[in-house]
């Protein structure tokens, strides 16, 4: 191997290195402008510049650590969710694009003006981060059980300027209080036994934020069956599934007495989200 010394080499022998990643050009040039602290766009501009020995060696190290399988977001610290970009952490879930899909949904149900918005295992804050960036006249409550998650939450709101968050350590409900126009949740959901838990970035996430039970749907029963008392007439709660598990979630929203239950599809077409209306006589 000629050392590569130049953009284009370094991106070429990166690529070449990772072949178990599913996305290895990708990942050699997130990891090469991580190494540069550089944007992408200086990798396409500048092909042919050399990189120092030092730089090299960093991205050597950073394209290792990838090769081992650890997530390229745990490498850089960061990922892009919404419009914000947010630090991550390993005691917590990486933020994935699909879940954009439940900020997106909790927009469109909030009521014009002030009100509250509550987000249960919010991990980097990311969902809770994202709805507060769209309304400033909203109050997001983030709660967490991991105490750690909660203070990268917080740093998280302090680095991307979002003043009308607060974030909590609570097991679910369990020190929450008031009502809030909206609840949502992306919870641990993938069954206890799932073969995709071996696989990919997920071996390097928390169980705590992956798996919950054996039909992977015991956090999800959990905040059903808990939400109403925390909901304001009308209310909304919505909730991340798995892409099997929308008609039992919708079930269990129908049981509980929740209204207008309707699925949203992912941009891969797959159900994802699930939500319900809540409305007191
Ligand atoms: N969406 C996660 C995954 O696909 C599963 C857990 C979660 O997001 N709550 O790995």
């Amino acid at each position: 191997m000629t050392k590569p010394h130049r953009i284009d080499a370094a991106l070429q022998w990166g690529n070449a290195q990772l072949t178990d990643s599913a996305s290895p050009a990708l990942d050699a040039r997130v990891l090469l402008c991580h190494a540069l602290a550089k944007p992408l766009s200086y990798l396409y501009t500048w092909p042919d510049k050399e990189i120092s020995s030092a730089q090299l060696a960093t991205y050597k190290t950073y394209i290792a650590e990838r090769q081992q399988g650890r997530p390229i977001a745990h490498i850089t610290g960061s990922r892009d969710f919404w419009s914000l970009t947010l630090q991550t952490s390993p005691t917590t879930l990486i933020p994935r694009p699909e879940t954009e899909l439940l900020v997106e949904a909790a927009l469109a149900r909030l009521p014009d003006g002030a009100c509250g918005v509550c987000d249960l295992g919010t991990g980097t804050g990311a969902v809770a981060l994202a709805i507060a960036s769209e309304r400033p006249d909203v109050t997001v409550l983030g709660c967490d059980v991991v105490p750690e998650a909660v203070a990268l939450a917080k740093r998280n709101a302090k680095r991307n300027g979002l003043p009308n968050t607060h974030f909590i350590a609570s097991h679910w409900f369990d020190d929450i209080e008031g009502r809030f126009s909206v609840i949502v949740s992306n919870p641990p959901y993938v069954e206890s036994d799932s073969h995709y838990l071996n696989e990919g970035d997920v071996r390097f996430e928390p169980a705590s934020a992956l798996t919950s039970g054996k039909d992977g749907l015991d956090a999800i029963r959990h905040i059903i069956s808990s939400a109403p008392p925390f909901l304001k007439s009308p209310g909304y709660l919505l909730l991340e599934h798995g892409y099997q598990q929308a008609e039992k979630v919708r079930e269990l929203l129908h049981e509980r007495g929740f209204t207008e239950v309707e699925t949203i599809q992912d941009l891969a077409g797959l159900d994802r989200v699930t939500l319900g209306k809540m409305h007191f006589a």
